[in-house]
């Protein structure tokens, strides 16, 4: 009697190289290395290449999964490269900073009974390889509109939206407040997860398409949408400002010294390099002992950036517990195995100054989670609910607060004939972002509250569809 044929054993998913922690808590350097060929094409090949892929379904723009990861396997880098763009033109960043882990990845069949393809390092890889390999060119462009659209905001929505107007034929020109272009992608996400040089290649490549770009253009100051449109002579405006206005948490001692919104923190530190301080314009506090309130990205992000800025203890303070906590598991993980510190189930409830009105403590009570309640969004969460007498103070020169932010209200006040929420966010009529404003559209964080980098680029694309159409019938 013969033996069955084996089968062919599926190699594990493979770990991408990365920095060692102690290490890396020092420095400003991206955490992970990316996986070489070797790597890259081993994992790939542990895709099934089902004919109805489930992570397609998962992946909010529709990369055609199978089909790039297929020619990793063959090793085509630079076509995997390109098929991807076909559908995501930032998969740079993509790769480094999507949410897989909940969208295409929880898909992937092969994570039923082990762990699934590690499709986002695998984007990461193939749009690296084709950068350094310097083989990104822009594809052929057809023969100009005539029309001009105008872009307020350079995060990642309006990134998209105007490389798709512009490989449309369309005269695109993109107004960011900032001296750089980005959005959240420069000025909030730290160098050690998104280098910055790998932003500035996708706004190159934007104007290689003949995006123009026009810095430090706050709209709403130098001129309003209605200005645009009117006198300058556009005939589309795309609003892509973002939610950048930070919230906080309206105890007493807020406005002492050392306490700063995350966004303020981030911004000294990523933009205007405040690492770099007396060599940059910008300083940064120097902390002993910083805590970071919230459970977020951001709440991570500040408390790996406070680590690196030197601080001896960096806590976390978050109301619920770990599971709640909405950070990206892989972030939690990154700043733990740092040495940042957890205080889940803790909630500030007051920040005690000295003499000098800098802040010196931070009173916190414990929390406990109540039972399960439907919330305006029909979901079931257990709330935090406060355990009386178990107040604590914690020692701290720095008080980074991160619990979410709001839209800016300079659009809202400029554009009065434009509608928006009760929240302040712009108002949409569909999915392609019109809005009540004859020839504006709006999408990402302005719309939707503050959401994910690949949301906003969906929404950015789905308004060029919109865009061109409404262009072409004659605007
Ligand atoms: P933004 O990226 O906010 O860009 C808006 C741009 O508009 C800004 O450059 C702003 O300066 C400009 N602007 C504002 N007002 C004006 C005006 N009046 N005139 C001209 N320009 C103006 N998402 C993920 O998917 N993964 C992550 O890991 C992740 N981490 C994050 C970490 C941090 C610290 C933060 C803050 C957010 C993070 N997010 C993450 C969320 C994600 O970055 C946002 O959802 C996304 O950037 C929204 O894109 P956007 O284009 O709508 O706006
Ligand atoms: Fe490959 Fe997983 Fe997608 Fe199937 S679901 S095509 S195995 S990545």
């Amino acid at each position: 009697m013969t033996d069955k044929p084996k089968k062919k054993e599926r190699p594990p998913r493979q770990a991408m190289p990365e920095q060692d922690p102690k290490v890396r808590a020092k420095n400003f350097d991206e955490v992970p290395y990316g996986y070489d060929e070797k790597l890259a094409t081993l994992e790939a090949s542990r895709c099934l290449q089902c004919k109805k892929p489930k992570c397609v379904e998962g992946c909010p723009v529709e990369v055609d999964i199978p089909a790039f990861i297929r020619l990793i396997a063959e090793g085509d880098y630079i076509g995997a490269a390109r098929k991807i763009k076909e559908t995501n033109s930032l998969p740079a960043i993509c790769g480094r900073v999507c949410p897989q882990e909940e969208q295409c990845e929880i898909q992937c069949v092969l994570g039923k009974k082990g762990d699934p393809v590690a499709i986002g390092r695998l984007e990461r890889f193939a749009a690296d390889y084709e950068r350094n390999q310097g083989k990104v060119e822009a594809p052929p462009l057809p023969a100009q509109t005539g029309k001009k659209v105008a872009v307020v905001g350079s995060g990642p929505s309006g990134l998209t939206v105007a490389g798709e107007l512009a490989k449309m034929g369309h005269d695109v020109t993109i107004f960011e407040a900032f001296h750089k272009a980005g959005g959240v992608l420069v000025y909030g996400i730290p160098e050690f997860r998104l280098p910055k040089a790998i932003v500035q290649a996708e706004v190159d490549y934007l104007k290689q398409l003949g995006v123009k770009v026009e810095l430090n253009a706050i709209i709403g100051r130098i001129m309003t949408i209605e200005e645009l449109l009117s006198d300058e002579g556009y005939d589309a405006c795309y609003v892509a400002t973002g939610a950048g206005t930070p919230k906080f948490l309206g105890i007493p001692g807020e406005n002492l010294g050392g306490v700063y919104s995350a966004n303020e923190y981030l911004t000294r530190s990523n933009l205007m390099k405040a690492y770099r301080f007396p060599e940059s314009d910008t300083p940064i506090i120097k902390s002993k002992n910083a805590a970071v309130v919230g459970g977020g990205n951001v709440a991570m992000d500040s408390a790996r950036t406070a680590l690196r800025l030197g601080a001896d203890n960096v806590y976390i303070v978050y109301r619920r517990s770990r599971e709640e906590a909405p950070a990206r598991a892989e972030e939690v993980h990154h700043a733990e195995e740092e040495g940042v510190q957890f205080k889940f189930l803790s909630n500030p409830i007051e920040l005690l100054g000295d003499d000098a009105g800098r802040v010196c403590g931070m009173k916190c009570i414990q929390m406990e989670l109540g039972e399960p309640q439907e919330d305006s969004k029909g979901r079931m969460r257990r709330y935090p609910i406060p355990i009386d007498g178990s107040d604590f103070v914690i020692d701290v020169d720095t008080v980074i607060v991160a619990v979410g932010s709001n839209a800016n209200p300079l659009i809202s006040q400029t554009t009065p004939d434009m509608e928006f929420n009760q929240w302040g966010y712009i108002a949409t009529q569909d999915d392609a972002g019109a809005t009540s404003k004859n020839g504006v559209y709006a999408g990402g964080d302005i719309v939707t509250g503050e959401a994910t980098v690949i949301s906003a680029m969906g929404a950015g694309r789905q308004a060029a569809m919109a865009i061109d159409a409404y262009l072409k019938a004659g605007a």
